[in-house]
């Protein structure tokens, strides 16, 4: 038997037909989440957000997550590539343009790639390479052209007959502009992308708002509140993988809540894009934010 070959990324399973694909040790330090989920029926994989580009700290043979899809023999699925031979017709959705997210999009090119339609100036192509967060990093903005869609979108096969795949996007605004959740209604998870996660500070970039965020927030929570049975579980772009979606959402938003309602104290000031930068760690450290203090001035405001 040839030996395996190694990997920037690995994969788990967290539902019969979902994957959650993750860049282990990529030089950026973001260990961004890509989740699967596979529908052979219809002869379509399915693929939230592309990571950061396979440039991983190790000296890997699969740098491409194409390949990795492709040609990777996954012990939790039998020991099959998750899209063996390529023969399943790609849909990606991205859940927000920052390039942790993007950086391997081009791989994709020609598939159908769905993103909010919320604000299409935020995604124009004058725009995001300052948007993507590229520009201040110094690396090359990948070049894709992605169909924007609007909240509560159904998402369907690529082929003609147009299968529904039993996933919706939901517009999520506060992270970013362009921010989205997916729900999928076979598995009852709910992907919310950098909106929230615990054990990691939750970032925001000058282009966001906590005061949308809260809106969000409120929204997702009276979603999650709304699904017959409640036992939603929450995957997030970072850190967090099948969490209890609704204590997930009501203490995140408990957190930041006290931060603009002056609880929390600053731990730590820094520049960031020319921003004055605060950031807040929650006694215990489950949640912390990184943010323009510009932001945390505006939401106080508006309380
Ligand atoms: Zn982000």
């Amino acid at each position: 038997m040839p030996l395996k070959k190694s990997s920037a990324f690995s994969a788990t399973r967290l539902a019969a037909d979902t994957f959650l694909v993750k860049e282990t040790d990529d030089i950026y330090s973001e260990n961004p989440h890509i989740y699967v989920k596979l529908v052979p029926l219809v002869n379509t994989i399915l693929l939230i957000d592309t990571g950061c580009g396979g440039k991983s700290n190790e000296d890997v043979e699969i740098t491409s997550l194409r390949e990795f899809l492709e040609t990777y023999e996954v012990e939790v699925n039998d020991g099959k590539a998750l899209n063996s031979g390529g023969f399943m017709k790609y849909v990606v959705v991205t859940t927000h343009c920052h390039y942790d997210h993007i950086l391997a999009i081009e791989q994709f090119q020609g598939s159908l790639i769905l993103a909010s339609s919320h604000s299409p100036s935020f995604l124009s192509k004058a725009n995001i390479a300052e948007h993507s967060l590229c520009n201040s990093l110094g690396i090359k903005t990948p070049s894709y052209d992605p169909t924007l869609v609007p909240h509560n979108f159904s998402i369907h096969s690529p082929d003609h007959d147009k299968t529904l795949l039993d996933v919706q996007i939901l517009h999520t605004p506060g992270h970013t502009p362009d921010e989205i959740a997916l729900y999928d209604t076979t598995n009852n998870l709910l992907y919310v992308g950098d909106t929230l996660y615990e054990d990691a500070p939750i970032i925001f970039p000058k282009e966001g708002s906590i005061v949308v965020w809260l809106a969000s927030m409120d929204f997702l929570i009276s979603f999650v509140q709304s699904i017959p049975n409640g036992q939603v579980l929450l995957n997030a772009g970072h850190c967090t993988v099948n969490k209890p979606a609704l204590d997930m959402l009501q203490s995140a938003k408990g957190f930041i809540v006290d931060v603009v309602e002056g609880k929390e104290k600053v731990v730590k000031r820094t520049m960031k894009r020319g921003e004055g930068t605060v950031e807040y760690r929650q006694m215990g450290g489950r949640f912390s934010l990184i943010c323009p203090e510009k932001l945390v001035l505006d939401a106080r405001k508006s309380l």
